[in-house]
């Protein structure tokens, strides 16, 4: 087709297949999208998910990738935001109604119809499914993209579009400030973007991990105390210690463990999990004390433009490890094992040159 180019990228052709190399169709640029040169992508675990199909649904060729940070290459006749040679982002959204109540509030994320997802939606340019960033190049509409402040470091930048804003956007809803109780439970991509964007609010900041190897560096991230969620003397003396609890772990988990931990109105906000919890909830500890047990997924496009401006004012970035796009499939391995600190980002030179 010529309103199309090809493009290399990396993804999977079934449930089982490893990662490896193939080719996709971007479309060419309309008035009002962005053609971008993508640098650096970031591997969150939904990218894992749905790899792996875990949520069900995912379309094969799986293509990846929503922490994406590239240069302008072109740009369609009607867009104003951007031009050739800016540095921009693109996180887990590439469209979505623009019309429905909660487009209209900035809150693309809880599009009524349902949100474009940078991967694994249905392509309303091309048909079939969206591909995402572990590919050389994408095509966006300009609403969707984001200014990434020329003083971060390209690479490190990355995570900030997906697993940062899905921190950031509960730590804003649920209003953190100087003084908030906040505590994290999970010290890997999306936690350890919490405990950093946590402590820049003023909060006071608590990690529970099972993982005692991780203690001091989760304090140099800023974390005031480290809880072993394993040990139950730990676990006693917190007990109605937060108001605001992130939990960013992957996997069926017993949420009951946390809620003891919460202040009068306090709240467990589930960010990490997607699926019906087991063992089930015990309302007793939610009645007495008025708490409440909440989810939330990643954050509009003005909050995420918020949040990387944020990021540039207070120099934060992510903990990252570069890796080449053909390291993929190990790098999942190893974050199967929470072997990570903190986050993969691909280099897409790699992909380019092979
Ligand atoms: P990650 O880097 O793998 O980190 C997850 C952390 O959770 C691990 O480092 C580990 O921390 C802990 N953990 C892992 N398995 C566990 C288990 N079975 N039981 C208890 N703790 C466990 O993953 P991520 O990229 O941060 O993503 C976390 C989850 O958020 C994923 O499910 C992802 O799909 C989801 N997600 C949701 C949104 C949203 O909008 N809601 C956005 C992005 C990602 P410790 O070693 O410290 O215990
Ligand atoms: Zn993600
Ligand atoms: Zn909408």
């Amino acid at each position: 087709m010529s309103n199309t180019s090809t493009t290399k990228a990396f993804g999977a052709q079934s449930t089982t297949a490893p990662l490896e190399a193939l080719t996709i169709a971007r479309r060419t640029a309309t008035a009002h999208d962005v053609e971008i040169d993508i640098l650096f992508c970031g591997v969150c675990h939904s990218d894992l998910h749905t790899v792996r199909n875990d949520w069900g649904g995912t379309i094969y060729p799986a293509v990846p990738g929503h922490e994406i940070v590239g240069r302008v290459l072109s740009v369609g006749d009607h867009v104003t935001k951007f031009k050739a040679g800016d540095l921009v982002g693109v996180g887990c959204l590439v469209d979505s109604c623009r019309t429905c109540p909660s487009c209209q509030q900035d809150l693309e994320q809880y599009c009524v119809p349902g949100f474009t997802g940078t991967y694994n939606s249905p392509d309303k340019h091309l048909g079939g499914q969206t591909y995402g960033g572990y590919s050389e190049k994408v095509v966006v509409d300009e609403h969707f993209v984001l200014r990434i402040p020329e003083n971060l470091d390209a690479a490190a930048v990355a995570p900030v579009l997906c697993a940062g804003i899905t921190t950031w956007s509960p730590l804003r809803h649920w209003n953190v400030r100087k003084g908030s109780k906040v505590a994290v439970v999970g010290l890997g991509g999306l936690g350890h973007m919490a405990i950093k964007l946590a402590k820049a609010l003023g909060a006071e900041v608590t990690l529970f991990s099972r993982s005692p190897e991780k203690e001091k560096e989760a304090q140099e991230l800023g974390a005031d105390r480290v809880i072993i969620s394993t040990d139950a003397q730990q676990m006693k003396s917190v007990k109605a210690a937060f108001d605001l609890v992130i939990d960013t772990v992957p996997y069926v988990h017993d949420v009951n463990h946390y809620i003891p931990t919460l202040n009068i109105n306090g709240t467990i906000v589930l960010v990490g999990y997607l699926g019906p919890l087991e063992p089930m909830l015990n309302t007793v500890p939610m009645i007495m004390g008025r708490k409440s047990v909440a989810g939330s997924v990643i954050g509009g496009i003005a909050e995420t433009q918020e949040l990387l401006d944020f990021c540039g004012e207070h120099n934060i970035v992510s903990e990252i490890e570069i890796i080449a796009m053909q390291d993929i499939n190990t790098a999942y391995e190893r974050m199967l094992k929470s072997d990570v600190r903190y986050r993969f980002v691909i280099d897409m030179q790699s992909l380019k040159q092979h």
